[in-house]
């Protein structure tokens, strides 16, 4: 949100009486309609006395036709469009840098937060299908992460703080709007056909501004998604997956990357927490609700292959065991490296192994194609762009550095 001197009527009493600061220059903030759900800015109209079936007006202006100038929507009268012009605006978070890849990669590092501000990021990766053009955008909902896994740079640079909604749907508005910038505001389309909640941080700890943003994604008066081209991907927060089974209907990806406790304790810390027997159990529950919607025929099994580490044929039978009661899609991420990480990629023979033991199982698996490391490096680990400046990130750089001259002195 931002701050601009607006008219008296738009102030509250309680500044008005303020002897120390006159009427016309009480600077207030603007209301951000960016982010606002169907509901939540349905009650925004109303409580400034309106019909509550402008929001839906207003929210296809801004999702449908990427129009942030009220002046532009034209089925809104004047005098309301006025009124909005004074108390509110639709602004999405500022773009420090962007990267347009030859591939259709496209990339942008947006500052959120005032001042400074934090930088987060946030990736378009097209892809032919089947059904056709795929254009999946990888979305951050935290600047950096409290969950601390060990092969994460995001997680290394500790939790800053949440995304608000506007934050969160800006990058999805962002990804469609570069592709209509130069198209007449009636004749634009949405490009973005799938949304992985897959960027910086854990969703399923900024939950009510992520669900809401799920709401916009899948809300036929914004995005109109399916809900299978909808995909929150969580490291296993157990209640809040069930939180979320009562109260959205999207596709559900684990973070799974170890497939006993003790190896998952040491990766994916959360796991000390909620241990695997739950983390499944969750995710049984997800697939049972109401019978098999088609967004729930399966869980997406996200495992990261860390050289030596996890990637064992053993791993590979313990995984077996693990999911046999679990309709899952695996898919092996290969370790995307980044300064100063305590493990490597496992090389390309042992993942093709464990992706055939887990085939010839029964399982689907797939093996996340990794297009340059500089494209990959757009989900979760974000750390190299990002400016880190966390105690954690420092203390990280301390325990490398004593390390490093550890091994130094042994010569
Ligand atoms: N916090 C959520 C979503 C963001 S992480 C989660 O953990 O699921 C998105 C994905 O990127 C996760 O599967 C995560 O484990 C993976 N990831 C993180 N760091 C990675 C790295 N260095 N190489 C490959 N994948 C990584
Ligand atoms: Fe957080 Fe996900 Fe990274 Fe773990 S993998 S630290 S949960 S962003």
């Amino acid at each position: 949100m931002s701050t601009e001197v607006v008219a008296v009527s738009a102030v509250s009493a309680e500044q008005l009486q303020s002897p120390s600061a006159p009427a016309q220059q009480i600077a207030v903030e603007k209301v951000n309609l960016l982010g606002m759900s169907r509901p939540q800015m349905e009650k925004f109209f109303e409580d400034m006395g309106e019909k509550k079936f402008r929001a839906g007006q207003v929210m296809k202006w801004i999702h449908q036709f990427f129009v942030t100038d009220f002046a532009q929507m034209t089925n809104i009268s004047g005098k309301l469009r006025e009124k909005l012009e004074k108390i509110c605006e639709i602004k999405a978070p500022e773009v420090v840098h962007k990267n347009y890849s030859k591939d259709g990669t496209r990339k942008w590092v947006f500052r959120v937060g005032d001042g400074e501000g934090s930088l987060v990021e946030t990736v378009l990766i097209p892809a032919e299908h089947r059904s056709g053009l795929r254009r999946t955008l990888c979305i951050s909902s935290q600047v950096g992460c409290a969950l601390d896994c060990s092969f994460c740079s995001t997680g290394k640079q500790g939790f800053q703080r949440d995304l608000s909604q506007a934050e969160i749907i800006g990058q999805l508005w962002m990804a469609n709007y570069s592709y209509m910038e130069d198209v007449p505001v009636l004749e634009r389309e949405r490009s973005v056909t799938n949304v992985v909640m897959m960027g910086m941080g854990e969703p399923l700890l900024n939950y009510d501004a992520v669900l809401n943003s799920m709401r916009t994604m899948l809300d036929d008066f914004a995005y109109g998604m399916s809900k299978r081209r909808v995909t929150l991907s969580t490291s296993g927060v157990v209640p809040k997956i069930d939180q979320m089974v009562k109260d959205i209907d999207v596709a559900l990806a684990i973070s799974l990357h170890a497939p006993n406790d003790e190896l998952r304790n040491e990766l994916v810390p959360i796991n000390k927490k909620y241990p695997l027997e739950q983390l499944i159990a969750a995710c049984q529950r997800y697939i049972a609700k109401d019978g098999n919607e088609s967004s729930r025929k399966h869980v997406t099994i996200e495992y990261v292959m860390l050289d030596g580490v996890n990637d064992h044929p053993e791993h590979a039978q313990q995984m077996i065991r693990l999911l046999k009661n679990l309709p899952s899609k695996i898919n092996l991420i290969p370790f995307n490296p980044f300064p100063h990480a305590p493990y490597g990629r496992s090389s390309r023979n042992r993942i093709i192994s464990f992706q055939k033991t887990l085939s010839d199982a029964g399982f689907v698996c797939t093996i996340r194609q990794t297009r340059g490391d500089d494209i990959d490096a757009a989900c979760g680990q974000l750390v190299g762009q990002v400016a880190d400046r966390t105690r954690r990130a420092e203390q990280w750089k301390k325990k490398v550095a004593q390390q490093n001259e550890i091994l130094r002195s042994q010569g």
